[in-house]
């Protein structure tokens, strides 16, 4: 089987409505998407499987907090001053790009790849110097871009039938946790460490949104917030003492040292390792890179498309003292589909200086100002990546394949008629409600040749299919084929379940 690309990937999500441009009828505005019927269903799957492991496996909390909030949440949250992005908006026909993107792509293109990497560090000014020197011009109408301005991502609204409260939609779902831990922690009879999380929409004006889901106006994150004592190093989960094992777990990481020389190369070491050479400021920390690690290939992603990468200092957030992006190869880049960030007490700290509210709480004796440190998940990002990661064109079978685990996939099986005869028909339609109410996601489909089926089935990535013909009418057994080496077993129907 060969690697499909993202133009094959992207044909198919359109040719099949798993994701789609939103408001499509009256004119696509970049950045908005749909998830079709059959993305939608891995796309839960995907929750499913974080909030298994983040939330549940670890003994951590989920609140659904609100998506609109008055400004002086994002003047605590530093969001207001410096969640902002280089902006060069030409002259002539006033298309507005982003600066930093603007020139890595022309560096990248020119394989220019050091000039590409120093980008991060540049202040505006020094943007716009780079843009005369290599004089970039307007993509649209050739006009030379002359100005770099910062632009505030956040996206603004009127609250109240005269407008009168300033607010913006949330642009990370961070916030609202932070302003409910307090009550939550006290309300709960909680220890540190204790992680809340949250699953929901946030919203970033991004200046020229691109690739489909990887650039996003309106997006999905699964966040994390670790809240610990940061006087103490002892890390208990779930109540129970969790063990050094862990720390032998390996990952691909590539250390600010390696890109500040210039290199992409990845090092191949122990979380151990990486505590030892500070890439990560704590074991709490390490400990969430474990689980990320190992809840990705268990989301089906190859080991060789992720990759660990140390911030470089230009590039923390206002809020962080030391990130580690989750990177995951879409095309020929890598993308970060997961921002860990040490976020200190900055974010507690704030709300209680602007909003005059002690933020401490008492966790056994003493009164403490909680750290944090963030495991942030793009849901789209990974959505898009493992889609990615997971499309083979089989020239054999004439078709290409979706290779989803079966924890992502939208379905475990598809449940056909060898052909439309009645009788065929209603004991395929009781096999799949069979299925479905013994918790086994299928579909029916009767529509066309069985190869077609087999090729649609096989496109969305759903693992198994199962076939109704004559001798089942006879024996009560059916052919399941699975997906990936298009190999048959006939089953028993009663037995189904444990080969699916
Ligand atoms: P950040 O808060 O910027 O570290 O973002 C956390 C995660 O959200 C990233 O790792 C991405 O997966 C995702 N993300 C950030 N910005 C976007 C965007 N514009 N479109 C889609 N996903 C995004």
């Amino acid at each position: 089987m060969e690697k499909s690309s993202v133009d094959d990937l992207t044909n198919l999500a359109t040719r099949r409505a798993i994701i789609m441009p939103a408001f499509e009828i009256y004119g696509e505005i970049g950045g908005f998407y749909d998830y079709g019927p059959i993305g939608t269903r891995i796309r839960h799957n995907i929750i499913a499987q974080w909030r298994g492991a983040f939330i549940e496996e670890l003994g951590n909390l989920e609140i659904d907090s609100t998506i609109v909030a008055p400004e002086p949440v994002f003047e605590a949250s530093g969001h207001l001053s410096s969640f902002s992005d280089p902006m060069a908006i030409c002259d002539k026909c006033h298309t507005a790009y982003r600066a930093d993107k603007l020139l890595e792509e022309y560096f990248e293109s020119k394989s220019m790849h050091k000039e590409a990497a120093g980008l991060k560090k540049l202040k505006p000014d020094e943007l716009e110097q780079m843009l005369k020197q290599y004089n970039i011009k307007c993509g649209k109408c050739g006009t030379a871009l002359a100005k770099v301005s910062v632009f505030n991502l956040m996206l603004k609204t009127g609250i109240g039938p005269l407008e009168a409260v300033t607010g913006y939609l949330r642009p990370e779902t961070a916030q609202g946790i932070f302003m409910d831990f307090k009550r939550i922690f006290s309300t709960h009879g909680l220890k540190l460490p204790i992680g809340i999380g949250q699953v929901g929409r946030v919203f970033r004006n991004e200046i020229s949104p691109r690739k489909m889901l990887v650039r996003l106006r309106e997006f999905s994150q699964m966040e994390l917030e670790y809240f610990f004592d940061p006087n103490s190093d002892a890390l208990s989960i779930n109540g129970e003492q969790v063990g050094d094992s862990f720390l032998e777990h390996e990952i691909s990481m590539l250390p600010k040292s390696e890109q500040e020389a210039g290199s992409s190369e990845l090092k191949r070491m122990s979380l151990k390792q990486c505590l030892e050479k500070g890439y990560m400021p704590n074991k709490l920390f390490a400990f969430l890179i474990y689980k990320e690690s190992v809840f990705l290939r268990s989301l089906g992603f190859p080991e060789q498309s992720i990759r660990f990468r140390q911030a470089l200092d230009v590039e923390l957030p206002h809020y962080s003292k030391g990130n580690i992006d989750v990177e995951a190869l879409i095309g020929d880049t890598f993308e970060e589909i997961i921002g860990n960030a040490y976020r200190t007490d900055f974010d507690l700290a704030n709300h209680q200086k602007h909003s005059g509210k002690d933020m401490s709480i008492i966790n056994g004796e003493a009164k403490v100002l909680p750290h944090v440190v963030e495991a942030s998940f793009g849901i789209d990002r990974i959505f898009w990546s493992i889609m990615y990661n997971s499309m083979y064109m089989d020239k054999e079978r004439g078709w290409e394949v979706l290779k989803l685990d079966k924890r992502v996939a939208p379905y475990r099986c598809a449940v056909f008629p060898l052909q439309k005869d009645d009788k065929l028909v209603e004991k395929a339609l009781q096999v799949s409600k069979l299925l479905v109410s013994n918790g086994i996601p299928s579909y029916y489909s009767q529509s066309n040749s069985i190869g077609k089926r087999y090729a649609k089935a096989d496109e969305i990535g759903v693992p198994f299919a199962v076939t109704v013909d004559y001798q089942t009418l006879e024996d009560n057994t059916v052919t399941v084929r699975k997906r990936d080496d298009t190999k048959q077993v006939r089953s028993d129907i009663g037995g189904l379940d444990a080969v699916l």
